[in-house]
């Protein structure tokens, strides 16, 4: 069992202060039950408490730590940049040259405008589709999280076609009637919905490995369906690479694929754990933006000095391809062993993966969009996390989240993990 006294202490205080005691609601740990622990600091591939336990991580601030916490480069980065003055709300060079390489690492995203979240990154990439197509209606798919603005906090519609209805309070009717959310993984949906509103749809945003609601591939055809569709029907189609971007390939789902998508959403890696965002793709619909164009978007901290370092830095460490074939070692090797541990076990798994991003589902049945996940025993989820958090490895509080892996992760904190794990199973009643 772990020490969590000081972090009791701290997490009770919070809920004085901050609402639920968190400032993001997935920390508190509400789905998997008992307190957070409160993190001290991260080196490679662990987390250190401020009772003094160590973790290791798998949620790795939620992606954007590819290289590890506090690796050397990009703190150097970053500590090097804050000496120069931490903002400026004024153009660096730094800015183009991230742009740069995002176009080199995505050559299709000829412009980049950078904003300082994911959520905005998405938000602009929706209110640039509808001005330069004209068009109001957005389509997203059942499970697919793509940050916390209005438009995309639709209940699953029952079936298409179905204004949504907002699944979080604060949230107007009238601002998510105008998205239609739709299974994941069913083109033929799709192509009905198409085939009835096709003329006011302004673009069908996907994650195009959905990773917000676990790990789920794309089925072969679903994206090429979607580029397809969006074509025909000149709508736009946007790839919501936040997660899937520089982790999956250097050039993200996109280049993963083949597909071309007519914008991309970016976050978490480009800012190398920096608060980041961005929305690029080809300087047609790019320059519908202000100030060239009528789309207005802006931000105080846009193109931040401390963000952009940190994210040139990262990327230009991703300029080799030997870190995914390690990452995506390293997860072979983790799920395959997790895999043959839990077959000689009588507990049904899902192991449902797309290069280094991962997650295992407790499920006997297959997984391929948000109703099948939502028929994973995500109980037994919680009692799993709470044992690997107990013996000392931190997964995703949440039965619904994507692993994440980083090159900090060794063959060490592999077998620390197995061994959890293989305790998990041992321990439980046959
Ligand atoms: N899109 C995807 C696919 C995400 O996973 C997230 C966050 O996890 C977002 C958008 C929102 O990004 P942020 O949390 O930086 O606002």
């Amino acid at each position: 069992m772990i020490k969590n006294k000081k972090s009791s202490e701290i997490f009770d205080k919070a809920q004085q202060y901050i609402p639920g005691g968190v400032n993001s609601p997935v920390r508190a740990f509400k789905s998997i039950g008992g307190k957070p622990f409160i993190v001290d600091k991260g080196t490679g591939a662990y987390l250190y408490d401020i009772d003094g336990n160590r973790f290791t991580d798998y949620v790795m601030s939620w992606g954007p730590l590819i290289l590890g916490h506090a690796h050397k480069p990009v703190i150097e980065a970053i500590t090097k940049a804050a000496l120069k003055g931490s903002s400026f709300g004024a153009s660096t060079k730094a800015e183009l040259e991230l742009a740069m390489i995002v176009n080199e690492l995505m050559p299709w995203v000829e412009k980049l405008r950078t904003v300082s979240s994911g959520t905005e990154a998405c938000m602009t990439a929706i209110r640039l589709a509808r001005g330069a197509t004209g068009r109001q209606l957005v389509v997203k798919f059942d499970g697919g999280y793509h940050g916390h603005s209005d438009a995309f906090l639709v209940k699953a519609g029952s079936g298409l076609a179905t204004g949504g209805l907002p699944a979080s309070g604060g949230v107007p009717e009238k601002v998510t009637e105008a998205t239609l959310s739709l299974p994941y993984n069913d083109i033929e949906k799709v192509k009905q919905c198409f085939a009835e509103k096709g003329n006011d749809i302004a673009a069908v945003i996907v994650e195009p490995v959905a990773a917000n609601m676990g790990v789920i591939p794309p089925t072969p055809g679903f994206l090429q369906g979607l580029r397809d569709l969006t074509r025909e029907h000149k709508a736009l189609l946007i790839f919501d690479e936040v997660i899937t971007g520089f982790r999956v390939a250097r050039g993200g789902a996109a280049e993963l694929f083949d597909i071309k998508p007519d914008l991309v959403c970016l976050g978490k890696i480009l800012g190398g754990g920096m608060p980041i965002g961005g929305v690029g793709g080809n300087a047609d619909i790019m320059d519908y933006l202000a100030p060239e164009g009528p789309v207005y978007q802006a931000g105080t901290l846009s193109g931040n000095p401390l963000s952009t370092a940190a994210g040139i830095e990262t990327l230009k460490s991703l300029d080799d391809h030997r870190v995914y074939t390690y990452l995506k070692q390293y997860t072979d090797d983790l799920t395959g062993e997790i895999t043959s541990l839990f077959d000689k076990s009588d507990i049904d798994i899902r192991l449902s993966k797309v290069e280094s991003l991962f997650t295992l589902f407790f499920a006997g049945h297959d997984i391929y969009d948000f109703d099948s996940v939502n028929k994973a025993n995500m109980n037994m989820y919680s009692e799993f996390f709470t044992h690997m958090l107990n013996r000392g490895v931190y997964l995703p509080p949440s039965g619904y989240e994507a692993w994440f892996v980083s090159t900090a992760h060794q063959q060490e904190q592999l077998e620390y993990t197995i061994n959890a794990i293989r305790t998990f199973i041992d321990g439980r009643p046959e």
